[in-house]
C-alpha cells in the first residue's frame, strides 16, 4: 500500500552546505532585525528538522504550512502574534514571528508542541531581548529534557553528532510520522 507521504524526499531543492551556512546566518540577522523591530515581544523562529540533501519541495512546505498554522493558532489563544513573514527558499521553509506574551510560556507551549509526534519535525526556537541583548530561551533554562531522537531513546543531540542513523532511515521515520499524523 503506498501512502501520500511515501514521496516526501523523492525530489527537491538540494541547496549545497554555503547556501545553507548563508542562510543560517540571515537567519540570525533576521531575527535580530525582527527582535529590535519589537523589542517588548517574544520572537520565534520556526523550521523544519529535516536530515538529508533535500530541504524543500512541494510536501515539505506542505508540511510546514500545517505545523506552522497550528502553532500559530495555538499562540492567538493565549498570547497575540503580531506579525508573522514566512520564507520558502531552498535551503528549506521557515518563519519568524513577533509574539506578545512571556517568552518562558512560549516557550513551554513551543515545547510541547515540538514534544508531540509531528511535532519532533519542527524546530522552533524562542528568543528575547534583553538589556539590548538577543538572548535565546533554552529547554534547559526551563529545566527541561534535551529533544529525543526521531528513531532511538537517546538525545537527538548525541545521535546527529556521531550520525547514528542513515539519512534513510531518518527521512523513513519522518515518513512514518507524517503518515501517522494523516491528510494536513
Ligand atoms: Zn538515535
Amino acid at each position: 500500500m503506498t501512502h501520500f507521504w511515501d514521496d516526501l524526499f523523492a525530489e527537491g531543492d538540494e541547496p549545497d552546505l554555503e547556501a545553507v551556512l548563508l542562510n543560517r546566518e540571515e537567519r540570525v540577522k533576521k531575527t535580530a532585525l525582527f527582535a529590535n523591530r519589537y523589542p517588548e515581544s517574544t520572537v520565534v523562529t520556526f523550521k523544519l528538522n529535516i536530515p538529508g540533501p533535500i530541504k524543500s519541495n512541494e510536501k515539505i512546505i506542505r508540511l510546514y504550512e500545517f505545523g506552522m498554522s497550528g502553532f500559530l493558532k495555538q499562540m492567538n489563544m493565549s498570547f497575540k502574534v503580531l506579525e508573522s513573514v514566512h520564507e520558502f527558499k531552498p535551503t528549506g521553509p521557515e518563519g519568524f514571528c513577533a509574539i506578545q506574551g512571556s517568552p518562558v510560556k512560549i516557550k513551554k507551549c513551543a515545547v510541547e508542541l515540538e514534544n508531540s509526534p509531528i511535532g519532533a519535525l519542527y524546530d522552533i526556537d524562542v528568543y528575547c531581548m534583553m538589556k539590548d541583548q538577543l538572548m535565546s530561551i533554552s529547554r534547559k533554562d526551563l529545566e527541561y529534557p534535551e529533544r529525543k531522537c526521531l528513531i532511538c531513546s537517546h538525545e537527538a543531540k548525541q545521535c546527529a553528532g556521531r550520525r547514528v542513523h542513515s539519512v534513510k532511515e531518518l527521512q523513513q521515520a519522518i515518513i512514518d510520522r507524517c503518515t501517522m499524523e494523516g491528510s494536513m
